[in-house]
């Protein structure tokens, strides 16, 4: 069995103990066995960072953007090999994981530009005789945290535009997948930048995330994960005045109107609600759909659902993959019953499945489930599953549509399938949605563009494109005296 350590100061380092990384498609497969660091680990970890961070911040962007252009290049090089271990160690199918791992390669070749694009100002002083120069620099050591569903592209779109401008890096990857996230920082390292600019730490959430957001030499943190953990981190930064920026959970609503094509909505609901088995931050739980179309959608729903095949994240046909772990199958199939027991009507799946193969294999298999007859105000409305699992409410019309639709503390994706110009244009004004889909799936994104959420989704500044460098610079006003 492989053994993995953290880089720390460029070097691989040998924890105290090592957990293994199980294949969700297939129990008795681990993947290998990961270091379980521990607070030491990130002490040593923020000293490399901290020595590294004077001669990396004024290193020149030239050699910043190589570093980075290089990384992307074999990253894109190697994705089918990347994909095929995402896809083992979290269960999202090989298209989706190949396509996941592509998505992290052009993150970097984006920030490899990015870097060569940072601007700053010029400007007349109110006072004769003076000139003010607005610059943006790089803020210094960086704690990033990570989730177990996008291993790849999140811990991508932290590190690339981090290291584009000139900070140092400490990446603590989510405990259940850490393989993606150490194929990764084994290209960084490789890729020639100096010891100690981008270090990992795997291990437990609790000691390494809550070390780094304590540690006092971490100017900040980003973090994506669920909206509890999410929260603690915040007030914490907040006390020891630390940047933090944070996304989070979502209850994404999907609008069918009756005007909608309804081949096209029934399509991105599926698509948004059960691909990447519901695991989206992104995905469509809230379907809310209007009198006239309801019928005829949700048997056109059903008929849909039921061609998704579910099994082996690797095997040929498969289109969803399995739930990640124990835990998170047992929390999906609690919201099934919760649901049941409020009084929502279980019009597809609710149960685990066997791999569609046939293989036999052991794995966390669960059917795409969808529940009909729902109200707002029930808990299968307002709480995030993160499964296989979309509930329908019905409505009159577009405007009790975009009401529930904004009822609700998360506002990551909405999203409206209609005909109409007049419901789309008002729906991208009035929806309370960091990012709106007309006619598109909630989930799906491009990386060039920013990426974030309003109410309980998101904290701080937006992720990934040109708006990225609001969090991973500060901004300094220099005056000279003509
Ligand atoms: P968690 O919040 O459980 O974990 C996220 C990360 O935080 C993990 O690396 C975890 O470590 C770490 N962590 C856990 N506890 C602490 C702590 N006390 N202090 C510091 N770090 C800690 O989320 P999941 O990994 O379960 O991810 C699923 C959640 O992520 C969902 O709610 C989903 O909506 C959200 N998400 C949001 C996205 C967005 O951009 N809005 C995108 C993707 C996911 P460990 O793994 O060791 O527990």
């Amino acid at each position: 069995m492989s053994r993995y350590d953290n880089l720390i100061n460029g070097q691989w380092t040998a924890a105290d103990s090592y957990s293994p990384n199980t294949n969700p498609s297939d129990l008795s497969d681990v993947i290998g066995e990961y270091a379980q660091g521990g607070a030491s680990d990130v002490q040593a970890a923020v000293a490399a960072a901290t020595a590294a961070f004077p001669a990396w911040s004024t290193s020149g962007i030239q050699a910043r953007s190589d570093a980075l252009d290089k990384i992307g290049t074999e990253i894109l090089a190697r994705k089918a090999e990347l994909g095929e271990l995402l896809a083992r160690e979290e269960g999202k199918t090989l298209p989706e994981a190949i396509g996941e791992v592509g998505r992290a390669g052009q993150i970097f070749k984006f920030f490899a530009g990015e870097c060569l694009r940072l601007s700053g100002e010029t400007v007349p002083s109110v006072r004769p005789g003076i000139g003010v120069e607005i610059t943006r620099e790089p803020i210094g050591v960086v704690g990033l945290i990570t989730p177990w569903n996008f291993p790849i592209a999140i811990p991508a779109w932290k590190i690339a535009p981090a290291l584009a401008f000139g900070n140092c890096v400490v990446l603590k990857p989510a405990d259940l997948v850490p393989g993606s996230a150490w194929a990764l920082a084994d290209i960084i390292h490789r890729s020639g930048i100096p010891a100690g600019v981008f270090n990992l730490v795997m291990g437990p959430g609790r000691v390494i995330g809550e070390a780094l957001v304590n540690h006092a030499d971490v100017a900040a943190i980003s973090f994506t994960g669920s909206t509890g953990v999410g929260r603690g981190i915040a007030a914490a930064c907040v006390a020891s005045g630390k940047k933090v920026q944070l996304e989070m959970g979502g209850k994404n609503p999907q609008i069918v109107l009756d005007d909608a094509d309804l081949n096209q909505a029934v399509e991105l609901s599926a698509q948004s609600g059960f691909y990447s088995t519901g695991q989206r931050c992104t995905a469509s739980s809230r379907l809310i759909v209007t009198d006239k179309i309801y019928p005829a959608f949700i048997e056109a729903l059903q008929a849909r659902m039921a061609q998704i095949k579910v099994g082996d994240a690797r095997a040929a046909g498969t289109d969803m993959g399995p739930v990640v772990s124990q835990a998170q199958l047992e929390q999906d199939l609690s919201y099934v019953e919760i649901a049941k027991a409020e009084g929502a009507r279980l019009a597809a799946g609710g149960a685990r499945v066997a791999c569609h193969t046939g293989s036999g294999k052991q794995g966390y298999y669960m059917a795409p489930t969808l529940f009909v007859d729902t109200e707002a105000g029930m808990r299968i409305n307002r709480e995030e599953v993160f499964g296989p699992v979309a509930s329908v409410i019905r409505v009159k019309d577009y405007e009790e549509a975009l009401a529930m639709a904004n009822d609700t503390p998360f506002g990551l994706s909405a999203g409206i399938a209609t005909t109409s110009l007049k419901h789309a244009t008002h729906f991208k004004r009035h929806s309370q949605a960091g990012m709106v889909m007309v006619n598109l799936p909630t989930a799906g994104v491009d990386y060039h563009v920013p990426f974030g959420g309003r109410k309980g989704s998101s904290y701080g500044p937006r992720e990934q494109g040109r708006y990225a460098q609001e969090f991973y610079t500060t901004v300094k006003t220099a005056y000279t005296l003509a």
